[in-house]
């Protein structure tokens, strides 16, 4: 396999910058894959005479580790890195070579400080877009702390390993052979996750802020940004900054911006709000809201953090169907984000639940990977745009069930079949298959305000023109309100105005 000369071009200058020699040690064999492993790695050699090449036995063969000299990182891809993980290899070859990563001192610190033996592998597939911000960062903590080792394993090129394992969702990560978690995780997240999360006693301290935002997507950041631009004390609390938009592959109705992708555009949230100063409280979750003399917002750690206005914007998750069988079978065949894990269901037979925009993009998107997608919508008709539905009936290999109900997702240790109850003559069917894509919207994220502020039959916080909730000093913007559309701009938008709409409220007050 040679690389195309674009990826040769842009390899030529990212190696421009390594920093010292390094070691690729290599375990190959003599099937396909280890022939283009082994050519990527001979081509790697003759671009930088920083990389020297190795023979030797790795513990899964095709693979190559990348270590400094006379020190294993414990850095291992098995397979051929290219694909999404292309930028994964460029990052580890300059890390390992001593080039300084991009990341904030206090999570280098963090990491360092870690103590113990922890051995990570990350199942991924090459067209996965969340995995390679796993891998990057298990990469990172293997080359920062020597306790630390992670093997990189492409589930297309170890088809037995992962059906050994029965990984059927990635990326998916097992800590010294057990199961750690699965889908995208960012490095603090990994850290909290492992125990070395922020200091929980250092937020009970705060002094109370101007404006506290619940939730870091579109809505929060932009809150935020909008809060601080006016001089006062703000703080951002967040399970996951960024929201949605880091499971988000392409955006491409950024208006002014004609494509990105989630991740990116969460780097650039962040950086933006940084700008200013914001306090930024990451992997916090808010469990109840009070209005005393100042509002208080409680977190799952026990912390209490107080402040003079208040805006929620902790947005929307995806949808369960809430049939027997979902909860059991989740990442056992049970799968919400196509684009991860479709890869894993090559050749196999699917379902896709939900007949909207996303199921019917979902459906036409799989039928290119997999044998056969049944699609199962509980309407009369699909809701899906026209344009959509004439694609998804032109292919060879999909079938449409409409005004049917999911019964059930059957299974042993893994998906085998779903039932389902066609509406009309109420009689249930069965069929076999291996794979179940959830598609039927999303949920809104407010069930730990209980009864306080007021929400419709839906959940959504009810808000006014300025943002307003029915408690003074409490705002809400974005997907977790009752705005009639859920997208990035307009959560952007609606973040601003209950931002402008706390301020009026606390020069008011
Ligand atoms: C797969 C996918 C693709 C999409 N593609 C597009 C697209 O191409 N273009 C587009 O415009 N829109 C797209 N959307 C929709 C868009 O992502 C959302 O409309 C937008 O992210 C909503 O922003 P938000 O800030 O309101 O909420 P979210 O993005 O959901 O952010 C909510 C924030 O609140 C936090 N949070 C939740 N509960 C709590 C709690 N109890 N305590 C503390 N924090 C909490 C979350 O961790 C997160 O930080 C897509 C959505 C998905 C899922």
């Amino acid at each position: 396999m040679k690389l195309d000369a674009d990826i040769k071009a842009q390899l030529a200058q990212y190696l421009q910058l390594m920093e010292g020699d390094i070691l690729l040690k290599v375990s190959a064999g003599s099937d396909n894959v280890s022939r283009d492993m082994l050519s990527l790695v001979d081509e790697l050699a003759t671009m930088s005479s920083h990389i020297k090449v190795e023979n030797t036995q790795l513990e899964r063969t095709p693979s190559f580790s990348v270590n400094r000299i006379g020190e294993d990182t414990g850095v291992t891809f098995a397979g051929v890195p290219l694909g999404h993980e292309f930028t994964s290899l460029v990052l580890a070859l300059l890390q390992v070579s001593g080039r300084a990563p991009k990341v904030d001192q206090k999570v280098i610190d963090q990491i360092k400080s870690v103590k113990g033996e922890y051995h990570f592998e990350s199942y991924i597939s090459l067209s996965c877009h969340n995995c390679p911000d796993v891998v990057q960062a298990l990469n990172l903590m293997s080359i920062l702390n020597p306790g630390i080792t992670h093997t990189m394993i492409d589930g297309a090129a170890f088809k037995e390993e992962v059906e050994s394992k029965e990984v059927m969702a990635v990326p998916t990560v097992f800590l010294n052979g057990e199961p750690f978690g699965s889908g995208r995780m960012t490095l603090e997240e990994i850290l909290a996750k492992m125990g070395n999360g922020p200091d929980a006693s250092e937020l009970a301290d705060k002094d109370p802020f101007d404006v506290l935002v619940v939730g870091g997507g579109p809505a929060g950041a932009s809150a935020a940004i909008y809060a601080a631009r006016k001089g006062i004390r703000t703080g951002i609390v967040a399970e996951r900054f960024g929201g949605q938009v880091m499971d988000t592959m392409g955006i491409e109705n950024f208006i002014s911006v004609k494509y990105t992708e989630g991740p990116k555009l969460v780097a650039s949230l962040e950086e933006h709000v940084k700008e200013y100063g914001i306090d930024v409280m990451n992997l916090q979750r808010a469990k109840r809201l009070e209005k005393k003399d100042l509002i208080e917002v409680e977190l799952e750690n026990g912390a209490v953090l107080k402040s003079k206005a208040v805006i929620l914007s902790t947005g929307a998750r995806w949808r369960n169907i809430g049939v027997p069988g979902e909860a059991e079978f989740k990442n056992k065949g049970v799968a919400y984000c196509p684009h991860c894990d479709g890869p894993l269901f090559e050749g196999k037979h699917v379902a896709v639940i939900g007949g909207g925009n996303s199921g019917i993009e979902a459906a036409i998107d799989l039928a290119g990977i997999v044998k056969h997608v049944t699609v199962l919508e509980f309407m009369p008709e699909l809701k899906a745009d026209s344009v959509l539905q004439e694609r998804l009936y032109s292919l060879p290999n999909v079938t449409v069930l409409k005004n049917v109900q999911t019964k059930e997702i059957t299974g042993t240790d893994k998906v085998n079949g779903i039932t389902y109850m066609d509406r009309e003559t109420e009689e249930e069917h069965h069929i076999e298959l291996q794979g179940v894509f959830v598609q039927i919207g999303l949920v809104p994220n407010t069930d730990w305000l209980s009864e306080t502020v007021e929400r419709t039959r839906f959940g959504e916080i009810i808000v006014d023109k300025h943002g307003a909730t029915n408690i003074p000093g409490v705002f809400a913007a974005g997907d977790c309100t009752d705005s009639a559309y859920k997208q990035i701009i307009i959560s952007m938008g609606s973040g601003a105005t209950a931002a402008l709409g706390a301020f009026d409220y606390l020069i008011r007050n």
